[in-house]
């Protein structure tokens, strides 16, 4: 455990066993023949750093894929994976009026998950009071220890600046800006805390358990009540200087439109998230709708409600357009409730992406197209990928 702990929150990132570690911990199970290609390490470098790891049973073999795949041939190739009982991760989000915790192991598999609600502009005391509750609650619960807590990672609702992780900005806890992620939640929760920026947080989810899994590059879009996104290159989040990097929802598409809560006029979440749709589905039903019952009026059926997902889906399609003229992903991945829309919106959407950007999919061979999915995660996502951001060492 203490070797693992060293490993990811200390090791030089250049270091062979501390990159298989950490590319361990991203992926879940690999073949050290995949280490070696994935890291770019000499075969006999992997080998020696593979003895030394299972030596200390910090990783050992797993029955992923490669061993129970029917149509292996011949003897199978022996997969790696770190030591579940090497340590326990925490990952946190903290919404508007809740915050919600889950546990996991170092193997990726979900231990628990609690949510607690909290009053709106909540203090960083009252986060690290209800974080505490929820991780004794867990741990309590499951009966484990909590000397096994690797760390814990915390999705915030804001840009977090990488090189100090000081919070830039936040509409959702507005008194947090300037503060540090790390020093908040140690003054307060006696464990390493490695803070990130929500979107980023549901994109690491999203590569390491969901739509994105096994690629390296693509784009991510949270579309729900805001637009978030995130740019994912060489399976690492592309931050910027100030983390405000693929905060897609603040592109400003008309200088003289609406003003946005980010103090800019026009933005694309004004007219391309859920909320005008939700704004005018509040007048055709003479009542505040939530957006699972909106989903359910698109789902069976009403002409108004479909056509309002289309409109917006046509948005947004043109913005994504505009994104994948500069980017050319291989994958586009849309998260967020939006997500649950269907191919009514999916439908129009892909279709507006064909209509705008530089590279057509009619032109393209099918291996050479960027696909645009729903995302895996509608709900948790963030939650999860905090847990991504302790096993990536990420701080
Ligand atoms: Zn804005």
């Amino acid at each position: 455990m203490t070797e693992l702990y060293d490993i990811l929150a200390n090791g030089n990132p250049n270091d062979p066993t501390s990159r298989i570690v950490r590319l361990l911990a991203q992926k879940g199970s690999l073949s050290a023949a995949q280490i070696a290609t994935m890291t770019g390490l000499a075969k006999s470098t992997v080998s020696v750093a593979l003895g030394q790891l299972r030596n200390s049973e910090t990783v050992i073999p797993s029955s992923g894929p490669n061993e129970t795949s029917k149509n292996a041939v011949g003897r199978p190739r022996a997969s790696l994976s770190l030591n579940p009982q090497a340590g326990t991760c925490v990952g946190v989000q903290l919404l508007p009026q809740s915050i919600r915790t889950v546990a996991a192991d170092v193997s990726h598999a979900v231990l628990a998950e609690r949510e607690q609600q909290v009053r709106r502009d909540y203090s960083p005391e009252i986060a690290c009071e209800a974080i505490g509750r929820m991780i004794d609650d867990m741990y309590g619960g499951l009966g484990l220890n909590r000397n096994t807590l690797l760390g814990i990672g915390v999705a915030f609702p804001g840009p977090v600046r990488p090189a100090d992780g000081v919070i830039v900005r936040s509409s959702v806890l507005p008194d947090w800006e300037g503060l540090q992620m790390a020093k908040v939640f140690e003054a307060g929760l006696p464990y390493t805390v490695f803070g990130g920026n929500e979107s980023n947080c549901s994109a690491i989810a999203e590569m390491t358990w969901g739509a994105a899994k096994g690629i390296d590059d693509f784009i991510f879009l949270k579309i729900d009540l805001g637009i978030g996104g995130a740019i994912v290159v060489d399976g690492r989040v592309y931050e910027g200087i100030s983390g405000g990097g693929g905060e897609f929802g603040h592109i400003s598409l008309d200088p003289k439109g609406e003003l946005c809560r980010c103090g800019n006029r026009g933005c694309l979440e004004l007219i391309g998230s859920l909320i005008p749709v939700m704004d005018t589905a509040r007048i055709r039903f003479g009542k505040d709708l939530t957006v699972d019952e909106f989903i359910e009026h698109v789902d069976s059926g009403d002409a108004g409600c479909r056509r309002l997902v289309e409109d917006v889906a046509d948005t947004v399609g043109t913005a994504l357009a505009a994104i994948g003229t500069i980017f050319n992903p291989p994958l586009i991945v849309i998260g967020g409730r939006a997500a649950k829309l269907g191919s009514v919106y999916f439908d129009n959407l892909t279709n507006m992406y064909e209509r705008h950007t530089l590279i057509k999919r009619r032109d393209t061979p099918s291996e050479f197209q960027t696909r645009i999915v729903p995302g895996t995660f509608a709900g948790n996502d963030s939650s999860l990928g905090a847990i991504g951001l302790v096993l990536q060492g990420t701080n």
